[in-house]
C-alpha cells in the first residue's frame, strides 16, 4: 500500500521546500524504499514553459518534454530517478482536465464544482504518479505558502486524501525561523502562526522542519512542540547548509527517516548514505578553486541577482568540479556589458572555463557573441547550451566563414544569412500562436562522429539528449561551415539536424542545442561537463607548470 507525503511551506516563500522534500526522499530511499515525488504549482499557466525565468526560475525538462518547475531537477537530482508529466501540475493544468472532462460530458451530466472536482483531480494525479512509479512512497509538494488563497484547494485534496486513505497520509510542515537583528533572538511565533492557519485548512502537522540561518535549540523545538501539537522529535532543525546536499545528512542527524517510517508503521533495514557522506565531504573540504564564468541575462532583478533560472547549469557545474575533488566559483557576467567595451572582454581571461546558457530573445545577443568570439581566439574552454551553440555557430559564420549578416531569424526576422533558422512545422506554430509546449521538447537521438572530442567525452557513439528550443542550425549552411573548419560531432538522425559543434585547435570548444544540465546528477556527472571540466583544470595546472 502506497503512503503519501505532503510538503507545504509556511511563512515565507524560497525556504526550500522542493530541496526538503526531495531531501525526504533521499532519506527514504537509502533505508531501502522506492520514491517518488509530485510538485503543484498554484500558477494559471499550464505549464512552467511560459513563465518568465526571472519571476520563476528555471524551465525544468523531462525526458517525455514535459515543461516544469525547477524542483522536478532537485527530485531527479537527489532521487536518481528520470520524472515525466505525471510529477508536476499547475492549478491551470488541472482546471483544464475538469473542463475538458466536463465538455467531453465525462461527469455524465452533474454539476460540477470546484469542491470536490478539483481536489478530485488532484487526488487521481497524485494516485496516477504513485502507480506509474510503483513507488512506496509518493512525496507531494504544494507550492506557495500556507494562508494563501492560491493554493487552498491543494490542501483541501490534502486533507480529503487523509481521510480516504487512514493511517497512509503525513503532512510537514516547513517554515521560517527568523533570527532579527535588533532581537538577536531565534523567534517561532512565524511558524505557530503558519501551523495555525494549516489547521484551519483542515490539517496537522505530523512533523514541523524549522528552516533558519542556525540550528533549532531545545528550548525553542519544545515551544514549537507544545503550540504546534507535535512531538519533540517531530520537530526538525534544518539551518542553512552550504550546500543543498547536505540536507539529507542533516535529516538523518534529526532521524527524520527513522519518525517518517515509525509513524507509518513501518520497520526498515538500517541502510546508510555512505556514498552521499562521501560527496558532502568532498563539497565540504575542497579547496582548490575551478572558476566558471557564466555569460546570461537572467540574473539581475533590481539590486538583487538571482541565480535561480539557471539552477540546473550550476549544479552540473558543481557536480563535474567536486568530481575533482576541486571547490566550484561560478561568477555571474552581464551579456550587455561586452556589448559597451569590447575592452571588458579581458576579464574572460581571469577564468577556468566560460557557458553561455540557453535564453530566448534579442537582448544581449552581440554581447554574448563578442564573448564567444574571445573564447575561441583565446582559446578559452568554452561550452555553448542551446542558445549558446545557435551563437557560436553565427559567430564562426560570421568571422571565421566571412558570412556578415549572419544571424537568427529569432532576433533579425530579416536577416539575408539566416545560420539559425526556424523549421517549417515551428514557422507554423509561430504563425498560427500555437505556442504554449510546441517548442521541440524532451529527449531527441543524437549521433556522435567518431574520433570527435565529443564521441571521446560520451564514451558512446549514440546518446539522447534533452531540448527546449525552437531554432535550429539551417542546412543550407552546413557546407560553408564545415569547409571552414567547424565540426558537426552530432547529429539526431531521424531530422539530420545539427546537435553538437566544436572546433579542433582549441583546448575545448563544444557547444549543444539541447541541455546536457537537465542530465547531471550528483554522483554521476554529465560527461560534458566533466570533460570541460576536467580540461578547465589541466589548463589550470599547465598555468601553474
Ligand atoms: N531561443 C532559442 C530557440 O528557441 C534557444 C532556446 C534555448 O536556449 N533554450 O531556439
Amino acid at each position: 500500500m502506497q503512503k503519501y507525503i505532503f510538503v507545504a511551506g509556511g511563512v515565507m516563500s524560497s525556504i526550500g521546500k522542493g530541496v526538503a522534500t526531495a531531501s525526504i526522499g533521499k532519506v527514504l530511499q537509502s533505508k531501502g524504499f522506492s520514491v517518488t515525488a509530485i510538485k503543484f504549482d498554484p500558477y494559471i499557466n499550464v505549464d512552467a514553459g511560459t513563465m518568465n525565468p526571472i519571476e520563476h526560475g528555471e524551465v525544468f525538462v523531462t525526458d517525455d518534454g514535459t515543461e516544469c518547475d525547477q524542483d522536478i531537477g532537485n527530485y531527479e537530482r537527489f532521487l536518481d530517478r528520470n520524472l515525466s508529466a505525471v510529477n508536476y501540475a499547475t492549478t491551470g493544468k488541472i482546471y483544464l482536465s475538469v473542463i475538458q472532462r466536463e465538455r467531453n460530458l465525462e461527469y455524465g451530466g452533474r454539476c460540477v464544482e470546484v469542491v470536490p472536482d478539483i481536489p478530485n483531480e488532484v487526488i487521481a494525479r497524485i494516485q496516477a504518479a504513485g502507480k506509474a512509479a510503483s513507488a512506496d512512497f509518493v512525496l507531494i509538494e504544494i507550492g506557495g505558502t500556507v494562508g494563501e488563497y492560491q493554493n487552498m484547494l491543494f490542501l483541501e485534496a490534502a486533507r480529503m486524501m487523509k481521510l480516504q486513505n487512514p493511517g497512509r497520509v503525513i503532512f510537514v510542515l516547513a517554515g521560517y525561523l527568523p533570527i532579527p537583528e535588533v532581537v538577536g533572538e531565534m523567534k517561532t511565533k512565524p511558524i505557530q502562526t503558519a501551523c495555525k492557519m494549516l489547521n484551519t485548512a483542515g490539517i496537522q502537522p505530523d512533523f514541523i522542519i524549522g528552516r533558519g540561518i542556525l540550528p533549532l535549540d531545545e528550548p525553542r523545538k519544545r515551544k514549537i512542540s507544545i503550540f504546534c501539537n507535535v512531538d519533540p522529535r517531530d520537530v526538525i532543525s534544518s539551518p542553512d547548509a552550504k550546500s543543498i546536499y547536505e540536507v539529507p545528512l542533516q535529516y538523518e542527524a534529526e532521524q527524520f527517516g527513522q519518525r517518517i517510517l515509525t509513524k507509518f508503521h513501518i520497520r526498515f533495514k538500517n541502510q546508510d548514505l555512505a556514498d552521499w557522506r562521501k560527496f558532502v565531504d568532498v563539497i565540504k573540504n575542497s579547496k582548490d578553486t575551478v572558476k566558471i564564468g557564466i555569460v546570461g541575462k537572467y540574473f539581475e532583478t533590481g539590486k538583487f541577482t538571482l541565480t535561480d533560472s539557471y539552477i540546473s547549469v550550476i549544479e552540473s557545474i558543481k557536480h563535474a568540479v567536486w568530481f575533482f575533488g576541486k571547490k566550484p566559483e561560478i561568477i555571474w557576467l552581464s551579456a550587455e556589458k561586452y556589448e559597451k567595451s569590447s575592452a571588458l572582454l579581458n576579464e574572460l581571461k581571469r577564468y577556468n572555463g566560460i557557458i553561455i546558457p540557453g535564453g530566448f530573445g534579442s537582448r544581449g545577443i552581440e554581447g554574448k557573441i563578442k564573448a564567444i568570439e574571445f573564447c575561441r581566439t583565446q582559446k578559452i574552454p568554452f561550452l555553448g547550451l542551446c542558445l549558446g551553440m545557435q551563437l557560436a555557430v553565427i559567430e564562426f559564420a560570421r568571422n571565421v566563414c566571412g558570412l556578415k549578416n549572419a544571424s537568427s531569424t529569432e532576433f533579425d526576422a530579416k536577416t539575408n544569412q539566416p545560420v539559425i533558422d526556424l523549421m517549417p512545422e515551428q514557422r507554423e506554430l509561430i504563425t498560427s500562436k500555437k505556442l504554449g509546449a510546441t517548442m521541440r521538447l524532451g529527449a531527441y537521438d543524437c549521433e556522435l562522429k567518431t574520433g570527435t572530442r565529443s564521441f571521446h567525452a560520451y564514451g558512446e557513439a549514440k546518446i539522447s539528449e534533452r531540448h527546449r528550443h525552437r531554432y535550429e542550425v539551417n542546412n543550407e549552411y552546413r557546407k560553408i561551415l564545415e569547409d571552414n573548419g567547424l565540426v558537426v560531432a552530432g547529429i539526431n538522425p531521424q531530422k539530420n539536424l545539427v546537435e553538437i559543434i566544436e572546433l579542433e585547435n582549441h583546448p575545448f570548444f563544444i557547444a549543444v542545442q539541447f541541455h546536457p544540465e537537465f542530465k547531471s546528477r550528483p554522483l554521476k556527472p554529465h560527461p560534458l561537463f566533466k570533460e570541460f571540466i576536467r580540461i578547465a583544470i589541466s589548463q589550470i595546472n599547465s598555468k601553474l607548470t
